[in-house]
């Protein structure tokens, strides 16, 4: 078995590592936080280093890079604030399904843009009653000539305010199907479209991005936005879940690497007993769990992602590798607290910003209790 990068996924490692570190360094990542800023600066500069057309085949002007090349990406990206590597996922992901369900005219008009950073993406799919059980969808989109009429409610959709946002919405176009997964069709709207209004949710973590409430009345948008077939949108909304997935687990282990360097570089300094803390069994094995969770978390998202890079089917792996990489951050997250005692509690260190933004991984993209759902399926329970 070989577990090492090949060379020039090597080289493109640092290159990102690099980029972050001069780009969007501690103090930056704190000022998007507590400004509650979304990135546009950081995102521009990344535009300009051609990474938002990674995954994208080159006639759209993109890279045709594997999965691997994405989650180097974004477990660099969210060395110090999550965020930078949320929004960028969303926007891969979406994008990803644009050009697997997309018609041709659609690819052609997104996917450049997407490529050139000119427009990003959001993903609407939950609302007040439908969380985990997202077959539950009942925002309706009802056929009027060529276009469609679309009403109700949305929750918590990240980014959705952002300026030339567009989101990939999940709506109920019958419903009466059976199953109800059969009647969901998912449009794609443009966040300043006349009659949708949105409401910023006040949240513990992810500030940066944002999570929004929206109410759509009487929004008309036209049949040419519908993404996929109508009452096929289920199949567009689980078509690349498990890149989504294992994308949004490797900027967990991003995150949870800071919070162990971040926790030692503390333990080393702070002095207590006329000794470094990190001297003190407690403390050292401590961080020898933490380094070890997160290292067994970061093989467990390479491996999946490798095997999705293979074409293997790979569902199993990839909520293993969710599960364990979500659960490992707000594990590590809560010991790096605790060793910084006190001072790990204020708002000034950045220990507190990595252990609230780490609280929302074991519920967004399908919550841990879903992970062992899908996992025990696939164990033929
Ligand atoms: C900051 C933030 C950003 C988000 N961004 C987005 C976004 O961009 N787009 C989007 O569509 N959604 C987004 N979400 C929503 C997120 O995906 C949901 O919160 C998540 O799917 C869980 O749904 P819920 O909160 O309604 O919880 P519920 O589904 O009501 O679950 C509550 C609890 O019950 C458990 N539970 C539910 N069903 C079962 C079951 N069958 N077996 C065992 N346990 C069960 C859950 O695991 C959980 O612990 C975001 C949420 C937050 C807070």
């Amino acid at each position: 078995m070989d577990f090492s990068l090949t060379d020039e996924q090597e080289m493109f490692r640092k290159t990102v590592v690099s980029f972050v570190e001069k780009e969007c360094p501690r103090e930056v990542a704190r000022q998007y936080d507590e400004n509650k800023q979304f990135p546009y600066d950081f995102y521009e500069k990344i535009a300009r280093q051609g990474w938002f057309g990674l995954p994208f085949p080159e006639k759209y002007g993109g890279n045709n890079c594997g999965i691997m090349e994405l989650i180097l990406t974004t477990e660099a990206f969210a060395k110090y604030v999550y965020d930078i590597a949320g929004g960028y996922v969303t926007t891969m992901f979406c994008g990803l399904n644009i050009l697997k369900h997309g018609t041709e005219e659609q690819k052609d008009y997104y996917v450049p843009r997407i490529v050139r950073g000119e427009i990003r993406l959001a993903i609407s799919i939950s609302e007040p009653a439908a969380g985990s059980d997202a077959a539950a969808i009942s925002i309706s989109a009802v056929p009027d000539g060529d276009d469609f009429i679309i009403n109700g409610e949305k929750m918590f959709c990240s980014g959705a305010e952002a300026k030339n946002t567009i989101i990939t919405m999940a709506t109920r176009t019958d419903k009466h199907a059976q199953p109800r997964q059969k009647g969901i069709s998912v449009f794609l709207v443009e966040n300043d479209t006349p009659g949708l209004t949105m409401r910023r949710i006040e949240t513990l973590g992810r500030r940066t991005m944002g999570t929004f409430s929206l109410n759509l009345d009487n929004v008309r948008i036209s049949k040419n936005k519908m993404l996929g077939k109508l009452n096929e949108g289920w199949e567009v909304i689980l078509g690349n879940l498990d890149k989504e997935r294992i994308v949004a687990s490797s900027a967990y282990v991003g995150q949870a690497q800071s919070v162990v360097n971040d926790a030692l570089a503390y333990a080393k300094e702070r002095v207590q007993f006329g000794k470094p803390i990190g001297k003190f069994q407690a403390i050292s094995h401590m961080l020898a769990d933490m380094q070890t969770k997160v290292e067994a978390a970061r093989l467990m998202v390479y491996r999946a992602a490798w095997m999705l890079d293979q074409g293997l089917p790979a569902s199993k792996e990839v909520s293993m590798a969710k599960l364990f990489s979500s659960e490992t951050l707000m594990e590590v997250a809560t010991q790096g607290m605790q060793i910084m005692g006190g001072y790990g509690y204020c708002m000034e260190y950045d220990m507190q910003r990595y252990f609230r933004d780490a609280k929302i991984t074991t519920v967004s993209a399908g919550t841990s209790q879903m992970q062992r759902l899908i996992i025990a399926r696939h164990m033929g329970l």
